[in-house]
């Protein structure tokens, strides 16, 4: 049987929880070679690749910290090395940090930077030698970067609406290789992100016109779409699926 992405090799950042692993299953079982990144939870990982190797898909799972270039220049090679050429760049991981902005050190937003931003530039940077005509690379933003509904989120709402402003900059850069380049932007998912009960999911739940939180594969769909051959023409887009929270 023939699938959608059988001939491609896609890597994703931070494919071992949440948002990211949901990508990962669902470009293998589209028929991509995957490698995952994470960073802290190698058990997490393994149970990925466990179960999309169960299922008859290609994955694995590497160390690279996306806040240290090297680690993922590292990444790069090993996954180009593995199936000779990297189609799909998913820039996944993220962490969200929050407090009060007059309390939030410099170190929390440099670090916030180091893994949202300079991450997914340093990624497109290494993966571009590997990566041929009519490439793709998503960026994973946030709704937050359009509408942040409560404070304390100050660090990680400047890394979401400066990866949309790198989306667009990428899309110019590299456009002329064929290689498209969009940021999807989900709003309120269940993952271990976000909190599972207390106010403030109530609140995120009532501001979404579906009352409900989103899932990962619900966002996995979105990046599917945007790496398959109707994609083509979009190029640094920002899309945006958070259950009408902007609406
Ligand atoms: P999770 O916290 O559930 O998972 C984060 C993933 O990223 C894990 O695989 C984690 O691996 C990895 N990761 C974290 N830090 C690093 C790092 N420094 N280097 C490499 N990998 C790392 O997050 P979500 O799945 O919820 O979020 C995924 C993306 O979606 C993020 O960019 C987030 O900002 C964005 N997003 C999420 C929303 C939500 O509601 N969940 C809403 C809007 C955007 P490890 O455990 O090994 O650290």
């Amino acid at each position: 049987m023939t699938l959608p992405l059988d001939t491609k090799s896609a890597l994703v950042t931070g494919g071992s929880r949440g948002i990211g692993a949901a990508i990962a299953t669902r470009l293998a079982a589209d028929g991509a070679g995957v490698v995952i990144t994470y960073n802290s939870s190698p058990s997490a990982a393994d149970r990925v690749v466990e179960a999309i190797t169960a299922a008859g898909g290609r994955a694995t799972a590497l160390r690279a910290d996306s806040a240290d270039p090297a680690q993922l220049q590292a990444a790069a090679d090993a996954a180009n090395a593995e199936h000779g050429k990297i189609d799909i760049l998913v820039n996944n991981a993220g962490i969200g940090t929050g407090g009060p902005f007059d309390k939030t050190p410099l170190e929390e937003f440099d670090r916030t930077m180091a893994v949202n931003v300079r991450g997914p530039f340093a990624a497109a940077q290494a993966v571009l030698p590997h990566m041929p005509e009519h490439g793709r690379i998503i960026n994973i933003g946030s709704v937050f970067a359009d509408r942040t509904p409560f404070g304390g989120l100050s660090a990680y709402v400047t890394s979401k609406a400066a990866l949309a402003g790198m989306t667009r900059a990428l899309a110019r850069d590299l456009g002329a290789r064929g290689i498209t380049v969009n940021n999807v932007q989900p709003g309120p998912i269940s993952t271990d992100l976000t909190p599972s009960d207390g106010e403030v999911h109530a609140v995120m739940t009532a501001a979404t016109a579906l009352r409900r939180f989103g899932t990962p594969e619900e966002i996995a769909g979105l990046v599917a779409y945007l790496v398959s051959p109707e994609a083509a023409y979009i190029t640094g887009a920002t899309l945006t699926a958070d259950g009408g929270f902007t609406a």
